[in-house]
């Protein structure tokens, strides 16, 4: 392949943009941000999970409560209808009133236990709001501290958008004073290899850093200047310039 030893200069400056693309698409992927947030998003994950089994534990023991007071209720009335009636002078037996009043004992035992069960579960309600309050607010707290993070990587990713736009409009700038089909060679190469095209530079491929035989060397010195010429080791795009020790 011929191309004017220009335009295989121009191949370097190409080189050059791709690799600050390469740099910046890397950046792009690697950015400490993601892994930040992908953290986060776990936990967030796991702290609304746990913020929903104690909202559906404290509700739970919401109804289990209200149950429970309107047994007490049920117990109570029964004991002051009972105590009504004992006070009324109705019921004059000495059987009944003795029944009754026995009764009367038994429903006021009764509510006094169901009083307990009803304590008991009041603070078991108790700790099971605070749990869910304690959740609500670190996983409130995470959202925020993951809304920062996001905001960070949304700016990085901004100014590595703004730097590549950048590049890649030098980039077209530059292919086109790049003849086609020397052009498409370097794509290819680049495809291949990550970089397509190197400098000679004091007897060595700046591409591999391989230094050149002193054959290879004697080839290109005697090789006209408008030969595209290849790195035997890398296969690279070999590019001459006043650097190059020939
Ligand atoms: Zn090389």
């Amino acid at each position: 392949m011929k191309a004017a030893p220009a335009a295989q200069k121009r191949l370097l400056d190409l080189a050059e943009l791709d690799s600050v693309l390469d740099r910046l698409a890397h950046r792009r992927r690697t950015l400490p941000e993601l892994a930040v947030i992908d953290e986060q998003s776990r936990q967030y994950a796991q702290l609304a999970t746990q913020a929903i089994a104690a909202e559906t534990e404290a509700g739970d023991l919401a109804r289990e409560q209200t149950k429970a007071e309107n047994d007490v209720d049920t117990v109570r009335i029964r004991a002051e209808r009972d105590q009504k009636r004992l006070d009324s002078g109705m019921v004059t037996s000495p059987k009944d009133l003795s029944s009754l009043q026995s009764e009367i004992a038994s429903l006021h035992r009764r509510q006094g236990d169901l009083e307990e069960v009803v304590l008991e579960i009041m603070e078991r309600r108790e700790a099971a709001d605070a749990k869910v309050n304690d959740l609500v607010a670190k996983r409130d707290e995470l959202a925020t501290t993951r809304a920062a993070a996001e905001d960070r990587r949304d700016a990085a990713l901004a100014e590595i958008g703004k730097e590549a736009a950048d590049a890649e409009s030098r980039r077209s700038d530059v292919a086109t004073e790049i003849p086609a089909d020397l052009l498409a060679l370097y794509e290819k190469l680049r495809g291949q290899y990550g970089v397509g095209a190197a400098m000679l530079h004091g007897g060595r491929c700046m591409g591999c850093k391989v230094s050149l035989s002193i054959a290879d060397m004697n080839r290109i010195k005697t090789a006209p200047h408008d030969e595209v010429l290849r790195c035997e080791e890398c296969r690279r795009i070999l590019v001459r310039t006043p650097e190059s020790g020939i």
